[in-house]
């Protein structure tokens, strides 16, 4: 494990996190390159059969030491805007293993993309595969197409991060998809190459994949009947990532099913895996500032917030929260809010936890944040972005520095007539 206590002191690899916090501040998210690379390695190992391209779904954590972390890997990219291209190609990953998803691409966008020679745009309703067309047709090229459906799955997960059901904007609903097709074969500016496939993220159990993977061979199969054979499938986002007690899905289980919905079909394989590939990866590193003993409530408030870490308040998540120097054997564990000191009741990045006794300048960590905790952090309340550490056995790097709130500041200005 990456994350473990020796000697009674939280280490990240080889190296102490108080270390990390004395050189580098708090808030910090600490990233270990070994946890990185065997996360991504144990995908290839459970697919070596399938040879997937694997694609970093780069929302989930797009810091680019961590892209090319994977990229060293052969990894591909999943990205949802220009903005997440560049990085994908500025930290390495070829064009040609890039997939384009998201339901609001526009022209520009998908202009860029062409340019570039991305492997697939992940096409979500008939007027994005329209405009892609016109775009393609314009620059006379043929965008390579996956179309993504829909299958009506209930993936089982939190409501902001479940797509796969005919109500989410997600996809191209299956009763249409077979039209769909046809439109994309007769299209000029588009090449219809792949189906595509993503029913909401954090999974925990493997029954929602398998009834979308069937559905995808299925219609693979139709479409194969049909016209000209489809060259890959694609099955969208990881398995989910133990934050507390959940027992995910084994990536063999995942594979299995995989395999067992492409039978017969002759394609290669592509996975968009996100959260299972950088959440045990990271943490959050804090400080406690002050600790408040209420009569109904006692709180550690610490120097990171709702604006580096969202999720606790956005998606009602628990994550797992450490100090940093191990309880002394039979320490009094008592149950405290860690909150930040932003001014919302919302700001909290755990509630109700058995903590040992924390003091002002203690050190704490949120564990399992490597994924959508940096790449969804804000300045709200005008506090800069975390710094971004990266460790390596017993190497440690400043990945991104703490953003510099002066810099924020110099970046707007007055309007003339205030002048
Ligand atoms: C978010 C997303 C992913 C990544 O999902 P994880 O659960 O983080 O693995 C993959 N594909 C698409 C289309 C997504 O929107």
């Amino acid at each position: 494990m990456s994350f473990t206590y020796r000697d009674g002191e939280l280490h990240a690899e080889d190296v102490p996190l108080a270390a990390i916090a004395a050189r580098h501040g708090t808030p910090t998210y600490v990233y270990s390159s070994a946890m990185l690379r065997s996360r991504y390695r144990a995908y290839v190992e459970a697919f070596a059969d399938l040879a997937p391209v694997v694609c970093f779904a780069l929302k989930a954590n797009s810091n680019q030491a961590v892209i090319a972390t994977f990229a060293r890997e052969g990894a591909g990219a999943d990205i949802v805007s220009l903005g997440e291209m560049k990085r994908a190609l500025a930290a390495g990953i070829p064009a040609s293993r890039i997939v384009f998803a998201g339901v609001g691409k526009t022209a520009d966008e998908m202009r860029a993309a062409l340019a570039a020679g991305i492997m697939q745009f992940n096409v979500e309703s008939e007027p994005e595969l329209r405009m892609l067309s016109g775009v393609a047709e314009a620059m006379d090229a043929r965008a390579p197409v996956a179309l993504r459906v829909n299958p009506d799955v209930d993936a089982g997960t939190h409501a902001k991060i479940t797509t796969g059901k005919a109500e989410n904007k997600f996809g191209i609903e299956m009763a249409q998809a077979p039209d769909v097709a046809a439109l994309a074969r007769a299209l000029p500016g588009i090449s219809l190459e792949a189906l595509s496939v993503h029913i909401g993220s954090q999974l925990t159990t493997m029954a929602p994949f398998r009834a979308a993977f069937a559905r995808l061979g299925d219609l693979a199969r139709r479409l194969n009947a049909t016209g000209p054979r489809l060259r890959r499938l694609d099955f969208g986002g990881g398995v989910g990532v133990v934050y507390r007690d959940e027992v995910p899905p084994d990536l063999s289980a995942y594979a299995a099913a995989v395999r067992e919905a492409v039978a017969g079909l002759d394609v290669g394989i592509v996975l968009e895996p996100g959260r299972s590939l950088v959440a045990e990866a990271g943490v959050l590193l804090a400080r406690v500032i002050r600790v408040k003993e209420g009569t109904a409530k006692r709180f550690a408030i610490v120097d990171a917030a709702m604006n580096d870490l969202i999720r606790p308040t956005l998606y009602e998540a628990w994550m797992p929260i450490m100090p940093v120097r191990a309880p002394r054997e039979g320490a009094n564990l008592s149950p405290m809010d860690v909150v930040g000191p932003i001014c919302e009741t919302g700001d909290y990045l755990a509630r109700d936890r058995d903590m040992p006794p924390l003091a002002v300048g203690d050190l704490v960590v949120v564990g399992a944040a490597g994924a959508y905790g940096s790449a969804m952090g804000s300045t709200y309340n005008s506090r800069p972005l975390a710094a971004e550490v990266l460790v390596s056995g017993s190497r440690t790097a400043l990945v991104r520095p703490r953003e510099d709130i002066e810099a924020i500041i110099a970046r707007e200005s007055l309007a003339p007539w205030q002048a």
